[in-house]
């Protein structure tokens, strides 16, 4: 990573401050917390809308954390503190635990109170972790950048209710956990996201990338070495938000699910072909003989709408197993060659599954202009933010590049982060 990348990465603080955060722990709730702790953001290398489809995703955990400051009450009471800014809503939240199921609280009060909800409902052994607190969370997650700054305060309280309970959270207590954190965010905050964002948060080791098989909640760790291979993913947040994206989101699942019941599997990956050739340049739809064996597959459906989302899921799910295998087979100057998969990516999001902004277009576009290796929209879609895979030299020209097409289009400043493939969720005190 060149010197300008690291001052860059050093200029915004990767870690709240801590000492503020249990000062204001102690000034809202009197006393000292129990213990701190982290959980990241994340940002997905590649496999967009594959977590509901039973297809592989590779998402990263990124340094920028949410930390809580908590203890454990007695009594059944609820008492929350935000030190970000929340817009029009309270920074405090106070409740009763059993006053918590779905769509109650409503706000931002529902991830933390609703994952103790989920650690109750889901019975033992974890059901222990579920009591009254006090919490004080301080973040350096953007919130709503499609960075999962909902998963990072989930997976926070999530870990530190389980490690004050003493409850194991080795790798298979932990896909508990983001089950619970998942069922909070589903049926508490009323989010319809699949696992990912979690598994992410929870389940991820420093310097990999998380493949995780949706299908089982399985894991494995891919050896992401960026650094060493002179090379940065620069995360490039459109800061511009769509308001309908909820709706989009709920559309596209259900247009899945119904395909899936048409073709007769429980889900569409499972009907994407193997990785073919070892083409470095694939295009959109793959090479030519899964790209024939697609059609085949779509010829069954009748819908045109139909048949592009399938056949994002069926490249996408090819495309996420190919950089794995570019990941695994790469001596550190081969990584770039993950860079036109990513751009395949974002041509599908854009074109198939229709999920991309003229923002995301914007950047990801700009990017490649000015040298990045690939691009692509990641997260959720129409909004939030992109990743480009660039030479640590040429990261000051991307950002140009990006931040004036953005001001050319009459968009919002995008903001930029440097992806470092970090550590899950720990406990900091
Ligand atoms: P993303 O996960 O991409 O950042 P979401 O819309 O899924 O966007 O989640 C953002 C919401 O999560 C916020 O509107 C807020 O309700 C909640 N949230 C996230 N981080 C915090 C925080 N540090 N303090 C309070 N609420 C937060
Ligand atoms: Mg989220």
């Amino acid at each position: 990573m060149s010197g300008a990348a690291h001052e860059r990465a050093g200029a915004a603080a990767q870690v709240p401050d801590v000492d503020a955060l249990v000062a204001a722990f102690t000034d809202a709730f009197g006393g000292e917390p129990e213990g701190v702790w982290a959980a990241p953001g994340r940002v997905n290398v590649i496999g967009e809308h594959l977590d509901y489809n039973g297809g592989p995703v590779l998402p990263m955990a990124l340094p920028q954390v949410t930390v809580v400051a908590l203890r454990r009450r007695d009594d059944e009471e609820i008492h929350l503190l935000s030190a970000s800014d929340l817009g029009e809503e309270d920074a405090r939240w106070s409740g009763s635990l059993s006053g918590v199921g779905p769509g109650t609280p409503q706000g931002w009060a529902a991830y933390p109170a609703g994952v103790l909800w989920a650690l109750r409902e889901g019975g033992p052994p974890y059901d222990a972790a579920a009591t009254g607190v006090d919490a004080a969370f301080a973040s350096t997650v953007p919130i709503g950048a499609g960075l999962s700054s909902s998963a990072a305060l989930e997976c926070a309280v999530a870990v530190a209710a389980a490690d004050l309970a003493e409850l194991p959270h080795d790798d298979q207590g932990r896909a508990v956990l983001a089950q619970r954190c998942v069922r909070a965010e589903n049926d508490v905050a009323g989010a319809p996201t699949g696992g990912m964002d979690q598994a992410a948060a929870l389940r991820t080791e420093e310097g990999s990338a998380l493949l995780l098989h949706t299908a089982d909640s399985t894991v494995e760790q891919v050896p992401f070495d960026l650094a060493r291979a002179g090379l940065v993913l620069l995360v490039m947040d459109t800061r511009a938000k769509h308001s309908h994206a909820g709706g989009e989101y709920g559309d596209r699942r259900a247009t899945c699910e119904a395909a899936a019941t048409t073709l007769g599997v429980e889900h569409l990956a499972s009907l994407a072909g193997p990785t073919g050739g070892t083409s470095d340049e694939p295009g959109p739809l793959g090479d030519d003989e899964s790209a024939a064996a697609d059609e085949e597959t779509l010829s069954a459906l009748e819908d045109d709408v139909a048949r592009c989302r399938v056949r994002h899921v069926l490249t996408e799910t090819r495309r996420v197993r190919r950089v794995v295998e570019l990941l695994r087979g790469a001596s550190a100057d081969d990584i770039g060659a993950i860079g036109p998969v990513l751009t395949a990516s974002h041509a599908s999001m854009r074109d198939d599954y229709e999920i991309s902004s003229p923002e995301l277009d914007t950047a990801v576009d700009a990017a490649l202009s000015a040298g990045a290796l690939g691009a692509r929209m990641t997260g959720g879609g129409f909004g939030g933010s992109a990743i480009a895979l660039v030479r640590s030299g040429d990261v000051e020209a991307v950002e140009t590049a990006a931040r004036s097409a953005a001001a050319d289009a009459g968009h919002p400043e995008p903001a930029f982060y440097l992806a470092v493939p970090s550590r899950s969720a720990h406990r900091l005190r």
